[in-house]
Formats: C-alpha cells, sequence, structure tokens
C-alpha cells in the first residue's frame, strides 16, 4: 500500500504497531510508515515514531532525533530501488531495547500512458473540459478539451452542437500531443438550457485494437442562460463575500468585501457553487449561491443617486451619513499608506454622481475630507479621507435608507510606560468543537487545544500587564467564523488577535518546515502584525516564517472595528515545534512576544 506520504499525519489509533522484545519501558510505535512492510517510488522516505521521551532511537545504527514529546523522526532516509530493511532501536537505560524492523521496497513509477503509441482508443480520466458545472450566456467561450489517444477525431456535443476539436501539436517538435482542444462560442438562444454533461465521441482514423468508437461524457455539466431575460438576485446574509475570481487558494480567492443582506445583484453566470454578478459594466464578481435567493423578475432595479452626505462627530469617532435609497452592491475598503493619510473607500455600484452637499461639521474630529468622484460609467465612489495618521477601526451600518460609516476613535493611552491599562482585547482559540480540530499533530493532540493553552498563556500576560481580555471561543464550542467576527465587534474591544497553529505537507520531511508567522487583511493592522511578528521571532527564537499581508481568514478580514491580526504560532506539522507548543514556558515565551509586541504598536 502507498505510504501517503504526502501530507499525512498518524490520525487513526490502530495505525500504530506495538513489537516488544522483552519488557520495554515503553512500547515503540512506528506512527509514518505505518505497516512494517511496504511499497512506494519515492526515493527516501521519513519516519516518524513515538517511544519513551528519555530514550534513544537508532535506524540502522543511526540516531534518530528524540523530543520531549517522545515522538522520534528521522527524515530523508535514502531509498535504493527494491527491498530496504530498517532496524528501529528504543534504548533506554535499565530496561532492555525494543526493535521494529521495517521493510520499504522502492518500485519504478507505473510508466504513464503514452498516447501517441497506444494501439486502443482511451480517453485519459480526469482530463476533461468543463471540469466544473458551468452557466453561461450567449457571446461566452466555453473551452473543451480532453487527452486521447492520438492521431484520431475528438468531437464533443454541446447544446445540441458538434463541436469538433483539433489536436494539439508540441510547439518545439511540432508531435501530435494527444491533447485535443476547441473554444465554442455559446450561440444566441431564445430560452435556458438546463445543465447537462458534455459528450465526447474519439473515432478511430485508422485500425486500432478493439472498438474503433470510444464515447465519453464530462464528469462537469454545462447549461445556458438566454439573453432575453434580466435575473436578480438577492443577497440573504449580512456577511456576503464577493470574490474578483475563482480560485483554488486556502481560505479563498482575494475578495473585494461584503454585502449586506438586501442588496440587488445581477446575475449573469454561474460557476460550481458560485454565482457570477455583474457589479458594473467593467466589472464582475464572485458570490456564493448560499448566500443568495431569486428576487422576482419585477424587482426594481436598483439605481441609486444621493445628493448629499454628511459628516459629524461623536463620542466614539465620526459618522459619515450616505443616503441610500436603493438597495445597489456598494464594498467598503481601507487602505493606510505609509507617507499619506489613511482613506476608507465606499464604491457604490449602479448610480452616477449626483453629490453636492456634502457637510462637514465642526463636531468631526477623525475625518479630514469626504469627496466623491465617479468611476466610469456605473461606479461612485465616495472617499474619506482621515485627519489623522492612524486608522483604528471602522463599521458599516446598512439601514433601508442610509449607509452609516462610523469611524472609530483610538483608545486613550494614558500610561505610555503600561500602555495595556484598561484595555480590552479580544482573543480567538482557532477551531474548536468535536468537528473542526484544525491540523493534527504526531502526538495527535489537536490544534484547537494547543491554539486554547496558548491563549491561556495570552490571556494571563495581557491581563498581568493591565488590559481586560474576552475571549470569543469558550471552552470547546465551535461558532462559526461570521460569529467570532460578530461577538469580537459587539464586545467593543480595542484590538483582536487570533491564534492558530500552521501545518505543513510532510512529503519532504517532518522537520523541513518550521517557525514563527503573523498574519493581517487590511493596511491598517499591518503595524500591529509587524510589530508581533518582530517580538515573537525575538521571545521564540523560532524561525521567520514572515508577516503575511492580504490573508482571508474571516474574522480578520471582516473584523474592521479593530486592528485585526493572527499568529500562527509554530507548526503542528513539525514534531519539534509541536514538543515546543506543548511545553507551558515556550507558551509563556509565545505570550510574552504578543504582549511586547502590542505594547510597541500603541506606543507607535
Ligand atoms: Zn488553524
Amino acid at each position: 500500500m502507498s505510504l501517503g506520504l504526502r501530507n499525512i499525519l498518524p490520525l487513526a489509533a490502530s495505525a500504530f504497531l506495538m513489537i516488544a522484545t522483552t519488557q520495554p519501558a515503553v512500547a515503540l510505535e512506528l506512527l509514518q510508515p505505518s505497516e512494517t512492510s511496504s511499497t512506494v517510488t519515492a526515493s527516501a522516505v521519513n519516519l516518524l515514531g513515538k517511544a519513551d521521551k528519555d530514550a534513544s532511537v537508532t535506524v540502522n545504527g543511526e540516531a534518530a532525533k528524540v523530543f520531549s514529546t517522545g515522538i522520534f523522526v528521522m527524515d530523508q532516509v535514502p531509498l535504493k530501488e527494491g527491498s530496504n530493511s530498517f532496524e528501529v532501536v528504543e534504548t533506554k537505560a535499565g530496561t532492555a531495547a525494543s526493535t521494529v524492523t521495517l521493510t520499504v521496497t522502492r518500485e519504478q513509477p507505473a510508466p504513464s500512458i503514452d498516447l501517441t503509441k497506444s494501439k486502443k482508443l482511451l480517453f485519459v480520466k480526469g482530463s476533461f473540459e468543463p471540469s466544473s458545472d458551468l452557466v453561461l450566456q450567449s457571446g461566452e467561450v466555453l473551452p473543451l478539451a480532453v487527452r486521447a489517444t492520438s492521431g484520431h477525431t475528438v468531437i464533443a456535443q454541446v447544446a445540441g452542437q458538434w463541436v469538433a476539436l483539433e489536436e494539439q501539436r508540441d510547439l518545439e517538435s511540432k508531435k501530435l500531443t494527444g491533447e485535443y482542444r476547441a473554444n465554442f462560442m455559446v450561440p444566441t438562444i431564445t430560452e435556458d438550457v438546463d445543465t447537462t454533461s458534455v459528450q465526447f465521441t474519439l473515432t478511430a482514423a485508422s485500425g486500432v485494437e478493439g472498438p474503433s468508437e470510444l464515447v465519453e461524457t464530462s464528469p462537469a455539466k454545462v447549461g445556458f442562460w438566454s439573453t432575453n431575460q434580466v435575473r436578480l438576485m438577492r443577497v440573504t446574509s449580512d456577511w456576503a463575500s464577493v470574490a474578483y475570481g475563482i480560485h483554488e487558494v486556502r481560505l479563498g480567492g482575494p475578495f473585494m468585501g461584503e454585502l449586506s443582506s438586501g442588496t440587488i445583484v445581477l446575475a449573469t453566470g454561474k460557476k460550481g457553487s458560485s454565482v457570477r454578478v455583474r457589479l458594473a459594466n467593467t466589472l464582475d464578481g464572485w458570490i456564493s449561491e448560499g448566500d443568495l435567493e431569486v428576487a422576482s423578475a419585477a424587482t426594481a432595479i436598483p439605481y441609486l443617486t444621493f445628493t448629499s452626505i454628511s459628516v459629524g462627530g461623536g463620542t466614539e469617532g465620526d459618522v459619515v451619513s450616505i443616503p441610500y435609497g436603493s438597495p445597489v452592491p456598494f464594498i467598503v475598503s481601507s487602505d493606510q499608506p505609509t507617507s499619506a493619510p489613511p482613506t476608507i473607500t465606499v464604491e457604490f455600484f449602479g448610480g452616477h454622481h449626483a453629490a453636492t452637499w456634502l457637510s462637514h461639521s465642526a463636531t468631526a474630529s477623525l475625518v479630514r475630507e469626504v469627496t466623491v468622484e465617479q468611476h466610469l460609467r456605473d461606479r461612485v465612489c465616495v472617499k474619506i479621507e482621515l485627519a489623522q495618521d492612524r486608522l483604528w477601526g471602522y463599521k458599516v451600518e446598512v439601514t433601508p435608507s442610509m449607509v452609516r460609516i462610523r469611524v472609530r476613535k483610538a483608545p486613550v493611552i494614558a500610561n505610555v510606560s503600561s500602555p495595556l491599562s484598561g484595555l480590552l482585547i479580544a482573543l480567538e482559540p482557532g477551531h474548536g468543537g468535536p468537528r473542526n480540530l484544525g491540523a493534527v499533530g504526531a502526538t495527535r493532540i489537536p490544534e484547537k487545544e494547543i491554539n486554547r493553552m496558548t491563549v491561556e498563556a495570552l490571556k494571563a500576560e495581557l491581563e498581568a500587564a493591565g488590559a481586560r481580555t474576552v475571549i470569543v471561543r469558550e471552552g470547546d464550542d465551535d461558532p462559526n467564523l461570521g460569529e467570532r467576527t460578530s461577538r469580537a465587534i459587539a464586545s467593543d474591544a480595542d484590538l483582536f488577535i487570533s491564534v492558530h497553529a500552521n501545518s505543513a505537507g510532510s512529503a519532504r520531511g517532518y522537520l523541513r518546515v518550521s517557525g514563527t508567522s503573523t498574519y493581517y487583511k487590511h493596511s491598517a493592522s499591518r503595524d500591529l502584525s509587524a510589530a508581533i511578528h518582530r517580538h515573537l521571532l525575538q521571545e521564540t527564537g523560532l524561525g521567520d516564517f514572515g508577516n503575511v499581508g492580504s490573508f482571508n481568514y474571516g474574522p480578520i478580514r471582516a473584523n474592521t472595528w479593530m486592528p485585526s491580526m493572527l499568529v500562527e504560532h509554530a507548526f503542528m506539522s513539525n514534531p519539534e515545534d509541536e514538543a515546543k507548543m506543548l511545553d507551558p514556558e515556550f507558551r509563556k515565551k509565545t505570550a510574552r512576544g504578543v504582549r511586547l509586541g502590542i505594547e510597541e504598536f500603541l506606543r507607535q
């Protein structure tokens, strides 16, 4: 069986062996490979197991690293072709040694099928395009592709039409490649076509072994929307994220922002479970199907004009009020450049610039000026420029008649030598509950536990420095990301810190990837994240895995009411990092690094 070397940490309790010779102190467990005999195609194997924490472990006489958890590792042990035998020996003073003998057979990888030499007609599994369900409109291009035996004919049937695919040639050698492609232009259709599979037919050009025709359908389906109907949809959630495109990126592709419930959007197509909406003539966005419902065909197409905007001051901060008489989509974003004042931008899609009354009240202390610009035909942009160097936070409130942007005052730091005094810090231990474990380490501890223990250390550290704390996930509950965000905002905390532990693939070794990293989404949180990053590196001595911007984790993206960042304190997938995170002394160092970083940020 395959060794599962790619990114698999031992999860199943049954997947270990206990082989004892004469009364050993602790039975030696082999975690990866999990069987004493296995076959691989890789040129090296990573050995992972559990022994007594005070024992030493050798593999064919060479010492493996044993951590305080008892987990031992030997990465990238070379394999020769054929059978490789490893004797793993655990020894501890005063007890008998225990030994596991492991056989790993290295085979040549199975040769990939040569489509240019195959005598039989065949389609390569998984090579069909479209590869995810699509709904398109006329005038759009549907790429069709498949890999199949070279030198024959492939046609596809889509929406009742036959499309010939052309076999591609290698650009250098000019030889046929077995890759067949066509770009199908969706014709004008007057009625919607339900999604159906695309049928591909491969017909032999000359004598082949076996059947001379092969028919298969694509696993993904394609449907068409006629363009003679307006498809309006209504947003049903207050955290409906809009993405620029659909990407296979961890935590989602780049997001423009969130739409609020009740917003009306124009749908123009679908891919998988995402709906494409036309925000402006030159801008599409993608919204999850679950955040939308079909609006009645008689719904008014929203269009926004407002003639006045007002800015006033209050105890919490300033309020910018923008009349919102029509539920057009709008996106709020912020920027905090290094050499210019911070700005908050509200971009409305579907409307024109009609504002002539931009009144600034003398009570406004944070906002210097509000301006309005027209971007092309259908985008109206309200720009809120601050009078100070730092944007602490803002909140968006939507009513049926008004959009209010509340710009938040920075907390007053009464005592520079103890800047945390009196501040409220929201802490989020990542993951939680019976299913959302996060990454799982070699000792089988889930990340949610490590995060919770680290947050406890952080709470103690911050409170000792005079802060108050609020934990947005108590005990082992698992509120969703929107709920975590709402709780942090509702608490009116001054700062938000999310604590996670990282994980990486182990194909090239368990100890290869290590280090500490910090994350932020909006540039207003960059300085907080950077200061914590610097102090974490100093306090923990861990390697530098970076201060990462534009990060899409929901609670630091949607919580704009306070500077918000996330700590990935070390790697669950690295047994050395895992042993450190399980050590209370190390967790204190992590907590100290975060506290010192916050204090530095507050003093800036
Ligand atoms: Zn996590």
